[in-house]
């Protein structure tokens, strides 16, 4: 079974982007410019508990998607969520003392998605990623957060106790100074519109990445199956602890494989591709 379409071309964009109207060191205009001459295909501005681009619009060839980035403080975590494609007016609805559960059900009520952000930096818990509901994704990684961008791990735990987060990779751009650009989620959409890369996302046709491109996975006899571009390394992560084989170890791989092993309780299974640069692009678990 393929889960991309094969031949179709897939849509670069960033889901998570501060400017001026928040906390970001750039103006909307700049921050369109540069994510624009980075040749990217579509770009929500996301800017804390408002909407700065009120409707998905083409600005050239970059396709505007109205973003928000709603916070909540819990007890010793943070639970920030970002909400795109937007058509109603979110922040009228959300209510912040009524939780992130609320936030995400506004920004569904408005017509948009709902991406967990940063769950490491953020101390999420994996009780707290277990009863969130109706999120489209979760970033696996995270530009900004320097210091915890990599959120493998709590979701991986998270999985391992049945909840599958798709994975998305954001820059949340603030500062200008090298986050931007670092890393991006390609999705696989029929057209550069916001229905498109809605409905393409709903059906998990996305990856996430900072450089390396997946550009088919399958599930065939038993195995899991990527091509991708040159990598040194490929890991296939899933629930159990220890199984042969999970890391593919060579040069310029462009297709690795892994044995499952349901026998032995294996749920999901995710996988890893790593250039000669060290750069990652991550798929989405996939329940076996
Ligand atoms: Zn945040
Ligand atoms: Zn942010």
């Amino acid at each position: 079974m393929d889960f991309f379409k094969e031949g179709k071309p897939f849509y670069k964009g960033n889901l998570h982007c501060h400017t001026t109207r928040s906390d970001g060191e750039k103006t909307p205009e700049e921050a369109i410019g540069i994510y624009r001459g980075f040749g990217y295909d579509f770009l929500a501005i996301t800017d804390h508990r408002r909407v700065t681009v009120p409707e998905s619009r083409m600005d050239g060839k970059l396709l505007l998607l109205p973003g928000i980035e709603l916070d909540y403080t819990l007890a010793a975590e943070v639970v920030h969520i970002v909400g795109f494609g937007m058509t109603g007016d979110v922040t009228a609805r959300v209510k912040y003392e009524l939780g992130p559960q609320a936030g995400v059900n506004a920004i569904r009520a408005c017509g948009g998605r709902a991406i967990v952000a940063h769950p490491h930096w953020s101390l999420n818990t994996v009780p707290t990623l277990l009863g969130l509901h109706g999120a489209t994704a979760a970033e696996i990684y995270n530009s900004m957060s320097f210091l915890r961008p990599d959120s493998s791990n709590v979701l991986d735990v998270t999985a391992a106790h049945g909840k599958l987060y798709p994975l998305v990779a954001s820059d949340d751009t603030h500062l200008y100074q090298g986050e931007e650009g670092m890393s991006f989620t390609m999705v696989q959409a029929e057209a550069l519109s916001a229905d498109a890369i809605m409905s393409a996302m709903d059906r998990g046709l996305f990856y996430a990445s900072q450089g390396p491109r997946i550009e088919q996975l399958s599930i065939e006899d038993g195995r899991m199956v990527v091509r991708c571009s040159p990598a040194n390394r490929v890991y296939f992560h899933t629930n159990l602890v220890w199984t042969p084989d999970r890391p593919v170890i060579g040069r310029g791989l462009t297709q690795a494989s892994y044995r499952l092993h349901r026998e032995a309780g294996e749920r999901f299974v995710r996988c890893q591709v790593i250039d000669d640069a060290g750069k990652s692009a991550w798929s989405s678990p996939i329940a076996l």
